[in-house]
């Protein structure tokens, strides 16, 4: 389904926008689920723990040997577009899924538990850190350590300062993050006391990312928010009386309840706050959240302001961000120029970096095949307790999606460089999209600025998820994301 994002219609509809991946999620099947196996190569007899070697400055990549069979992105693919060959495995990122929260926001549709007691966590962190030991065996990742981690959710800062210890130490008894570039770890501000933000930099997080959303505390009841604007002073306070490297703010514009002048106020608490980064994201209302269940039954729109005035507002507070100094860096970051302004997680992600994605309904991308686990709380934990890795459905990737996948998501960086598509993908692969770039020129979304430069402007910026599926495989134009 194709949402008409770019209308002036003054409500938003439901459905996704946003494009994380490529292919779309429901193109995942389970029958393709057995090709992670050989992807993943022969388990070890018995876990072990994954050596340290060090990042080599500079290069992204790690210093490791490349793991048996590692030719590697080949070895998935099933299309008949060349490759460039790559010398050594790329980064290697894990992502651990906390999937609890202390209230259900009701845009949220991630798979996420409001009712589990402390048991069912210590339960779910053994299953977890299990879970990273069984990958642990793998042949793919003999000696290959982290590079970044991301402790997303869900509430990560909802575990315990005791739970935060116990699932980390473990996790070291099998593969470790001494010399991750970054480890970004996603915070509610309600959950959070000095001393749990203390154990936070203690296990190694260099990124702190502050789910706040809004400041406005109306607007943050009306959409089902666990905090209220006081607990995000106080949390952000201490987090940098703490110390981190790097301190992110995500907001949302066009909530439910937002208006102008709620939206205005909002930017510029963001910005008495000065964190390193902001995140910005546009509302939307994917299916199966309160508020699209609750806008289906009474046969309306969901309260929520149209895409022309989210991308009005937040164009607005690019504008203002920039003023003060922050430099835009995607189609939803600004950061302050600088050594902080780094997101290791995104950038490696977003050029074919591998990644481990662990807990309920994870999801991984290795060697060029996706896959995600079991969305089931009892499915996952089942399977992890007999010693199997809880794969529910994949995709192998071919060359030419692969290519798709790397040219989407980095124009949500606004700008790409041509020549690199080319190196790792082929001359032609570049050459047949060139009427695609060509138009998004004609219409003002875009401009060429160097021989291999290709800008998005601030216009295709703020729209450019309606703009990717042009890139789309026919037979994914259109199709519902999840
Ligand atoms: S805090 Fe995040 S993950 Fe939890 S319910 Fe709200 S939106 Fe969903």
């Amino acid at each position: 389904m194709q949402l008409d994002i770019l209308s002036d219609k003054p409500t938003t509809e439901v459905g996704s926008y946003f494009i994380s991946n490529y292919p779309p999620f429901s193109a995942w099947v389970s029958g393709q689920a057995d090709a992670v196996e050989g992807v993943l190569g022969e388990a070890s007899a018995a876990p072990g723990r994954v050596t340290a070697v060090g990042p080599v400055p500079g290069n992204g990549r790690t210093a490791a040997s490349p793991p048996a069979g590692s030719a590697p992105d080949e070895s998935a693919s099933s299309g008949s577009a060349s490759v460039a060959p790559v010398s050594g495995p790329p980064p290697l990122g894990l992502y651990l899924h906390i999937p609890f929260c202390r209230k259900r926001c009701h845009f949220c549709y991630f798979r996420v538990y409001t009712d589990k007691n402390s048991s069912d966590v210590d339960a779910y962190i053994d299953a977890l850190s299990h879970e990273v030991a069984l990958y642990a065996r793998r042949e793919r990742f003999r000696d290959r350590p982290f590079d970044f981690v991301y402790f997303g959710g869900g509430t990560p800062s909802f575990l315990s300062n005791e739970q935060l210890r116990l699932l980390v130490d473990r996790i070291n008894e099998h593969w470790h993050w001494d010399h991750a570039r970054e480890v970004t770890f996603e915070c509610e501000p309600g959950t959070l006391k000095e001393s749990k933000l203390e154990v936070i930099r203690d296990i190694g997080v260099t990124r702190l990312s502050l789910g706040v959303e809004h400041f406005d505390d109306e607007t943050l009841a009306l959409n089902g928010r666990a905090h209220k604007s006081p607990e995000i002073f106080r949390a952000y306070d201490w987090a940098r009386r703490v110390g981190f490297p790097q301190i992110n703010i995500d907001l949302i514009a066009g909530m439910v309840g937002d208006r102008e002048d709620r939206w205005h106020a909002a930017v510029e608490r963001a910005l008495e706050l000065s964190p390193d980064s902001l995140t910005v994201y546009q509302m939307e209302v994917p299916h199966n959240t309160t508020l699209a269940r609750d806008a289906k039954a009474h046969g309306q729109a969901p309260p929520v302001a149209g895409w022309s005035t989210k991308r009005a507002w937040v164009d607005a507070a690019f504008r203002r961000f920039e003023q003060a100094g922050y430099v835009v860096s995607s189609a939803y970051t600004v950061v302050k120029p600088g050594p902080r302004a780094a997101f290791r997680y995104r950038d490696a992600l977003w050029r074919g970096a591998d990644m481990v994605g662990t807990g309920v309904a994870s999801f991984s991308h290795v060697a060029g095949v996706h896959f995600q686990n079991a969305d089931r709380w009892e499915d996952y934990l089942d399977s992890i307790a007999s010693d199997h890795l809880p794969i529910s459905r994949a995709f192998v990737m071919t060359p030419p999606q692969r290519f798709i996948r790397e040219l989407i998501l980095q124009l949500k960086l606004g700008r790409i460089d041509l020549a690199y598509f080319r190196d790792k993908f082929g001359t032609q692969t570049v050459s047949e999209r060139q009427p695609i770039l060509e138009a998004l020129v004609a219409e003002g979304f875009a401009c060429f600025t160097g021989v291999d430069a290709f800008e998005l402007t601030r216009a295709g910026l703020l729209r450019v998820d309606a703009l990717l599926p042009r890139f789309f495989e026919p037979q994914f134009r259109g199709v519902r994301y999840t």
